[in-house]
């Protein structure tokens, strides 16, 4: 296959994603799914899996971490409730993935990410593809990135032991935060909003990510807290 032939099949394998994994599913917010029209996940998964890259799961993307599933990405995204004008943090960047999707629908994203491999690999590829919106930082981010605070949104596609306070506290007023709480065995989406010094919390679907480390995370190569 040529390059432009290749484009074209990836283009037909996004829109079957947004049609059979999202729309069919209740996703249904008009800018999220022209975001997931738009974005090139093959771009985001390693080269000997990108055939596999608009598959309904997640997919592995070096050093034992993953790319979430796109339904799971965009059921986090449309909890954020973002409406065009929001600076967002992200915590795990990963791939870069979702922080693109994040891109597409805030004014101004700052993603943070623990592996330094990682965190290069994802804001080379942003650059390539022209994010220039969209600020990559290397760390321990569970305590998330107080220099940039408040944020409106606040998303975390790692397993947390529980909402880290630090978090809640860098919530504008009105902000959201999305993220998965629980252990090894399974975990459920939360949504937490901040409306003063009050917190309303929501719970989704279960889900099942890979850990949060760092300070308010889960213990390297356990699911104990520290
Ligand atoms: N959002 C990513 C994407 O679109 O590809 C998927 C993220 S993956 C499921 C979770 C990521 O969280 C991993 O890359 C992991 O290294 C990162 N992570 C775990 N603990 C972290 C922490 N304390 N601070 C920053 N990143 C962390």
């Amino acid at each position: 296959m040529n390059q432009q032939d290749e484009e074209a099949f990836f283009e037909r394998e996004r829109k079957r994603m947004v049609d059979e994994q999202l729309r069919r599913r209740g996703i249904h917010e008009p800018r999220l799914l022209k975001a997931m029209l738009k974005v090139p996940r093959h771009r985001f998964v390693p080269l000997e899996h990108r055939h596999l890259a608009y598959v309904d799961g997640p997919l592995p993307i070096g050093a034992g971490q993953t790319i979430s599933q796109p339904y799971i990405v965009a059921l986090m995204t449309q909890l954020l409730l973002l409406e065009g004008d929001e600076k967002v943090l992200e915590v795990g960047t990963g791939s870069g993935y979702q922080a693109a999707i994040l891109g597409e629908l805030a004014r101004v994203v700052h993603t943070i990410e623990l592996h330094a491999e990682l965190a290069e690999r994802a804001h080379r590829l942003l650059q390539e593809l022209g994010y220039q919106n969209i600020h990559v930082h290397i760390g321990d981010g569970s305590l998330g990135l107080p220099e940039f605070a408040p944020y409106q949104a606040i998303i975390v596609t790692a397993a947390a032991p529980k909402a880290p306070l630090a978090l809640l506290e860098q919530l504008d007023e009105g902000g959201r935060l999305v993220i998965p709480v629980g252990g090894q065995w399974g975990q459920m989406l939360e949504r937490w909003t901040r409306h003063g010094s009050q917190f309303e919390q929501e719970e989704f679907v279960p889900v099942a990510f890979v850990p949060l480390r760092g300070e308010a995370g889960w213990k390297e190569n356990h699911w104990e807290q520290e």
